[in-house]
């Protein structure tokens, strides 16, 4: 699993909707990878903020927000 994928199934991981092979695969990467661990916890943070978890996908808006987020953190 690469960073990209990890970003598409944060919000499937948290609503435990990933089969139990891709779920290993998730939390395998996210222990590999400090980027992503502080991605979760950033998107935890902000789901706490917005107070639910978002339907299945995110708003394009929210998702561009957290990907450019992301990927502003994760190039430096
Ligand atoms: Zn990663």
């Amino acid at each position: 699993m690469n960073c990209d994928e990890f970003v598409e199934l944060v919000t499937a991981f948290l609503d435990n909707a990933l089969d139990p092979e891709t779920e290993a695969r998730f939390v395998e990467h996210l222990a590999l990878c400090e980027g992503c661990e502080r991605y979760l916890e950033q998107f935890r943070t902000t789901i706490s903020e917005l107070g639910r978890l978002p339907p299945e996908t995110l708003s394009p808006a929210t998702r561009d927000t957290l990907l450019s987020a992301f990927h502003d953190w994760h190039t430096t």
